[in-house]
């Protein structure tokens, strides 16, 4: 894979400051796909200057315009289409069909919506004798994660540009060769320098360098609860806006007399997605008494239909897991779920047969699991699937609810009525109402510890505004 060693500020690749480098790995096999510049304070206090510098010339694009250039970087992400998805699953591991179809089809569709939205959005409206405009908040920092290489990137800059802000982007370290494409198209789409800037790095050294700039007015994160935690602290210090995008645990709540087959091939098909690397993805399905054992089956009938491979082969619907550590971590939860008394259904915390290179986890489903053990409260991030049982609706309320998470969520239920009452009772950000699915103009977000602010559609854009009410 081509990859960059400099940073993309201030319309061009300039060298690091520093020496150190970051490798890429390929988590299929294990080999190095590139190397890409560690950042430094230094690097980030240049990107922080050319954003800044920037700020006042985009802030004043008229809307339209920016809806301009985000049109031209949609259309540019679109031209670099498969070799961005090749990327993807090089660094990532996503399986070729998915990569092409989600990991780039929808952050393309996402750039352009915020190209519309830019053009329609009300940045000025009258309240009574007031004129209010919503203005852009200034310089942002976005830090990303790993998982959605290319779309978490997507649903912060395409916002913020849209919004009139300027953006320093840190993305996660073990997929950086991605988002250094997608600083080529910005560059191709001509979006005006110093507009846009990418700082590759450590999340500790130019992550944590770029968060506590004094010159950032915004903290975009997403990531884990812990590292949002000290990004919120930090923030909150010195009085800078932030939005938050963390963990989740959500609950899939199968009401009876709801399609058993259809919510649990939908349950089992969005634990797998991106090898269970999705913060909203249904861990937790909670089943009636009366129709668990028969969850359980039908759960793992299908989880045997995914089988590990190499994520190149069309065939492959599963990867593996991003690196060596959240392979450990996913198996340690699987090692847990047993000696808490949990039923291994299909699975378990063994290398897959024949993968013993790469990060390879087995598909695993638990049964007899309680609201009370590991793997029912803590995030796993791996394709592990918790069956939990409930005898009444307000008991299923009640575990739903039992969680210092609030991201995702679904029901199903034979009547759309019913779900949609029950889903009022769910602390959440998201629900799924009998399979629905997701909507890239509906905000996203979490409850709880999920986090804190919205991505995607207006409510995204006004993450990045600032109101200004004059007084006639
Ligand atoms: P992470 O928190 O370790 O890293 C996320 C980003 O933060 C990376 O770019 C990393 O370099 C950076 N970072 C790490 N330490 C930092 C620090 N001290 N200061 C500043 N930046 C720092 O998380 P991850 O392992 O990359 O991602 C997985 C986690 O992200 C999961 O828990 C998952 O649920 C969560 N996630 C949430 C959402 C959401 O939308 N809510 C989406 C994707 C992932």
């Amino acid at each position: 894979m081509s990859a960059h060693d400099g940073m993309y500020i201030d319309g061009s690749w300039r060298p690091a400051v520093g020496k150190d480098t970051i490798d890429v790995v390929n988590p299929a096999d294990e080999q190095v796909i590139g190397t890409v510049p560690a950042g430094t304070a230094a690097d980030v206090d240049a990107a922080v200057r050319a954003a800044r510098a920037a700020l006042p010339g985009w802030a004043a694009t008229a809307p339209a315009k920016r809806g301009e250039y985000l049109t031209a970087l949609r259309d540019a992400l679109a031209a670099r289409q498969s070799e961005i998805a090749a990327t993807v699953t090089a660094e990532l591991g996503a399986p070729t069909g998915f990569a092409q179809r989600v990991h780039t089809g929808l952050p393309i569709a996402v750039a352009g919506s915020f190209a519309e939205l830019a053009a329609s959005y009300a940045f000025e409206e009258k309240i009574g004798s007031s004129t209010v405009l919503h203005e852009p908040v200034g310089v942002v920092c976005a830090i990303t994660p790993w998982n959605y290489p290319l779309h978490q990137i997507v649903a912060k800059v395409a916002p913020a540009l849209a919004a009139g802000c300027t953006v320093v982007l840190k993305p996660a370290e073990d997929t950086p060769l991605t988002a250094q494409l997608f600083a080529e198209c910005v560059d191709a789409a001509g979006i005006p320098a110093g507009v846009f800037n990418l700082v590759t790095g450590l999340g500790p050294v130019a992550g944590q360098a770029l968060a506590e700039h004094p010159d950032v007015d915004l903290v975009s994160f997403t990531g884990s609860t812990a590292v949002g935690k000290r990004i919120g602290a930090l923030a909150g210090g010195a009085v800078k806006r932030v939005a938050l995008e963390l963990g989740g645990k959500s609950a899939n709540v199968i009401l009876p007399g709801a399609d058993l087959a259809k919510a649990i091939a939908t349950n089992v098909a969005d634990v797998m997605r991106n090898t269970g690397q999705s913060c909203n993805a249904l861990t937790r399905t909670l089943v009636h008494a009366d129709q668990y054992e028969e969850a359980v089956r039908l759960a793992a009938e299908t989880v045997a239909s995914y089988i590990p491979g190499d994520p190149t082969d069309p065939e492959v619907r599963l990867g593996p897991v991003i690196n060596a550590k959240q392979r450990e971590r996913v198996r340690g939860y699987i090692a847990k779920g047993v000696d808490e008394g949990a039923r291994v259904v299909t699975g378990g915390k063994d290398a897959p047969e024949g993968r013993e290179k790469g990060y390879f986890v087995r598909p695993t489903v638990f049964a007899d699991v309680t609201p009370q053990m590991t793997i029912a409260r803590d995030e796993i991030f791996g394709p592990v699937l918790s069956f939990i049982k409930y005898e009444t609706e307000d008991e299923a309320a009640a575990i739903a609810n039992d969680s210092v998470y609030g991201l995702g969520g679904a029901v199903w239920a034979a009547d759309k009525d019913e779900a949609v009452a029950f889903a009022r009772r769910m602390q959440t950000g998201q629900v799924d109402i009998n399979g629905g699915g997701f909507n890239i103009l509906a905000p996203f977000g979490g409850y709880k510890e999920s986090g804190v602010g919205r991505e995607l559609g207006a409510h995204g854009l006004a993450e990045y505004l600032q109101t200004k009410s004059l007084q006639f």
